[in-house]
């Protein structure tokens, strides 16, 4: 996989074709998709509204890679923070991170939306601010969902934003078997 800023660099290049500014755009989800793939796609292409004939509007995957490498670089300021303590406890004796810290190891994956249709609205480097500090506070996913704060009323993807309270490990296959067939008029960005 290509790292995220050499991707970001190809989809801003306005002497490369659209089509493979396009593909570039995918790579960068691939490496940093807080919603996970399919969602964070969604988000993405319908915010800044990358229509089906790319050159109608090529600038329009600028703004969808502006807005993820926005909420990237929220994430990688946590990462930073996180590896700077972790080196003071490590220095102190403390080997093991505490279990409250393993959604760090997540790659950024941690507003996982299993229905790509359905996830937060507001801009990503918002939700992923919010939900950074959700976890930093050890908020309890079961009475307030990390991403909107809203109350969820039992173990599912929450009712208001979308967002899994258990994250990407739950499964959850009837969403994605419901979803699928919606999932190739998205990536021709013929759905709206
Ligand atoms: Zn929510």
């Amino acid at each position: 996989m290509s790292s995220f800023p050499a991707s970001a660099g190809r989809v801003r290049d306005s002497g490369r074709a659209s089509r493979d500014r396009l593909l570039a755009l995918r790579e960068c989800v691939l490496c940093f998709q807080p919603y996970g793939f399919r969602a964070t796609w969604h988000h993405l292409i319908v915010g800044a509204g990358v229509p089906r004939n790319l050159d109608d509007d090529p600038r329009s995957l600028v703004r969808a890679v502006d807005e993820l490498e926005e909420a990237r670089l929220v994430w990688r300021a946590q990462s930073e923070d996180y590896a700077a303590r972790r080196r003071r406890e490590k220095a102190d004796g403390r080997r093991d991170a505490s279990r409250a810290d393993h959604w760090r190891s997540w790659a950024g994956l941690i507003a996982y939306c299993p229905d790509f249709e359905k996830h937060p609205t507001e801009r990503l480097a918002v939700v992923v601010r919010r939900v950074i500090a959700a976890y930093e506070s050890g908020v309890d996913p079961l009475v307030t969902c990390r991403a909107c704060g809203s109350s969820p009323t039992t173990d599912a993807p929450c009712p208001s934003c979308g967002v899994d309270p258990a994250g990407p490990a739950a499964s959850r296959p009837g969403i994605r078997v419901r979803t699928s067939y919606r999932w190739r008029a998205v990536w021709q960005r013929t759905a709206r």
